[in-house]
């Protein structure tokens, strides 16, 4: 039998997930030209990209723009998209409520039937936790599922969230937290230039939401914000945006990180951006942002529902190793709120058959190779890229890189002879078999074209980028009637 890796056995790689780390991948895998590779991509939606269509904010479309580098990678021979196929998770990941929804599943282990690797790309779905009383009360949500509903994700768009309520708590201080508190202020009309999901321009422009609490739990110069997105906030068409001059005093530790020169050009900037605002007079816009800094939530209270947030006040020290960190200076606040928005970051989640590192939320791996935790050993055939490898940070662009790292160590593992033998039939007309068996009502890439072409479709007549989908079966019906055209 030829080696894998020829024109006549051309090397079979699966990579789970179609988000900005799963297609910079298979563009790196099926540019380089050394060894004849053939990919397929799996997804659990029937659409692909990733966070790049249900997390991106939908006023931010020139960032999505980057679909159409993807859809290049697409368009390469060798490229098949199987979309509404989820890879099966851990039993123990704690991924939100599919609801009635059953996806398709595939198994790791199906996987490893046809393809010589297997390339984990899938993101990381779940939020971390505050662990603080009350955080599981209705009305307190993570901002994970705030953000997909607003994006039509179809497992979120019947989500409820109170916003009837004058007051919304955002804690986080990260570019999440900014989209949120942002997609919270904008007008009906700024929300129809977009393609946020139907369902969400319609409570989200006739909320009663006065005022948004964003809080930091150290202070503006330690604050995850880039500058643009900081900026924003002080550019929004109907909502002022408020910091107290106390906020933006700098105590020593803050003073000596910007002086030194340690916090770096964004931090400095986004300093004075912050001072900037504190100087500003309210307009008497419909709606207020206001930043608070060195808060972190304690407890959230409500019988039966939130009904407010107790805030601690904390001060900066250094710790043993020399890093700043937020301490809580017993200080206590309560404020009033029907809903509070936790955006403290993502977490991963695990694939049945292969290691997890619960901790971290990551695959564990060495430059994308798949390694037992216990031994180190490398697991032949399986690597991970993007937000599961390296854990839920960075920009789409980060993935690019990152996906050449992990495509090199598997070109490098094809190169020295450590290919995973599959374990029945490695070729694409095995895998499409099983996937017709297994997941009977996959979406191909022309299928995901033509649920594209219905939501532009839908949305021309309004002036709108696109009237996206919310529910799969939707979906499904609009890529099996473009199969038939
Ligand atoms: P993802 O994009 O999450 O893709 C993972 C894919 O895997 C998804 O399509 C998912 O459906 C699929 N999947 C999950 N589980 C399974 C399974 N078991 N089987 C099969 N498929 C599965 N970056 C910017 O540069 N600019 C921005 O404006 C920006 N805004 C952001 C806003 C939000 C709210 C968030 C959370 C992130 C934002 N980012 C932004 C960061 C950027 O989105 C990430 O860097 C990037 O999406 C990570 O890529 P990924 O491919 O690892 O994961």
């Amino acid at each position: 039998m030829a080696p894998a890796g020829t024109t006549e056995s051309p090397l079979r790689v699966a990579i789970v997930g179609s988000g900005p780390a799963g297609f910079y991948t298979a563009e790196h895998l099926l540019k380089q030209e050394d060894v004849a590779i053939e990919v397929d991509m799996f997804d659990r939606l029937p659409t692909p990209f990733g966070l790049v269509r249900a997390g991106v904010a939908p006023d931010h479309p020139k960032i999505k723009s980057v679909i159409r580098v993807y859809e290049k990678t697409a368009a390469r021979e060798g490229f098949r998209f199987f979309g509404n196929v989820e890879v099966r998770p851990s039993p123990s990941g704690g991924r939100p409520d599919t609801g009635s929804r059953k996806p398709n599943q595939l198994t790791f282990d199906d996987l490893r039937e046809h393809y010589h690797a297997v390339i984990c790309a899938y993101g990381s779905a779940t939020d971390r936790s505050l662990g603080i009383d009350g955080e599981d009360l209705p009305g307190s949500h993570a901002a994970t599922e705030f953000v997909a509903w607003y994006n039509a994700h179809p497992d979120f768009a019947d989500r409820e969230f109170d916003l009837a309520t004058p007051r919304v708590v955002v804690i986080g201080n990260g570019n999440v937290a900014a989209d949120v508190a942002r997609m919270l202020a904008l007008t009906r009309s700024e929300l129809e230039e977009t393609d946020t999901a139907d369902h969400a321009i319609d409570a989200l422009a006739e909320s009663g939401v006065e005022e948004i609490v964003v809080l930091g739990r150290r202070g503006p110069a330690q604050a995850a914000f880039t500058n643009p997105e900081v900026r924003e906030l002080g550019e929004m068409v109907d909502a002022d945006i408020v910091i107290d001059q106390a906020e933006v005093e700098l105590d020593d530790l803050s003073r000596e990180f910007v002086d030194s020169g340690d916090a770096g050009p964004t931090n400095t900037r986004n300093v004075e951006i912050f001072a900037g605002f504190a100087e500003r007079e309210p307009e008497g816009k419909r709606r207020r942002i206001v930043l608070r800094f060195l808060a972190s939530p304690v407890e959230i209270r409500g019988a039966g529902k939130v009904e407010s947030i107790v805030i601690g006040r904390n001060e900066l020290q250094r710790d043993e190793i020399g890093a700043v960190r937020a301490v809580d200076t017993g200080d206590r606040e309560e404020i009033e709120t029907g809903l509070v928005l936790r955006s403290i970051g993502y977490k991963g989640e695990g694939i049945e058959g292969l290691p997890f590192d619960e901790r971290a939320g990551v695959i564990p791996n060495e430059r994308g190779r798949v390694t037992d935790p216990d031994t180190g050993e490398q697991m032949l055939g399986a690597y991970a890229v993007g937000w599961i490898k390296r854990g839920p940070s960075g920009v789409i662009g980060t993935n690019k890189k990152d996906a050449l790292e992990t495509v090199s160590a598997l070109l490098e593992d094809v190169a020295e002879g450590r290919v995973f033998e599959p374990r029945g039939d490695a070729t694409a007309d095995a895998a499409e078999k099983m996937v017709a068996e297994k997941a009977p009502d996959a979406v191909t890439f022309k299928g995901w074209q033509a649920i594209d072409e219905a939501e532009v479709g839908r949305g021309e007549p309004l002036g709108r980028p696109r009237v996206k989908f919310s529910k799969v079966e939707e979906m499904l019906e609009a890529a099996k009637a473009g199969a038939k055209t």
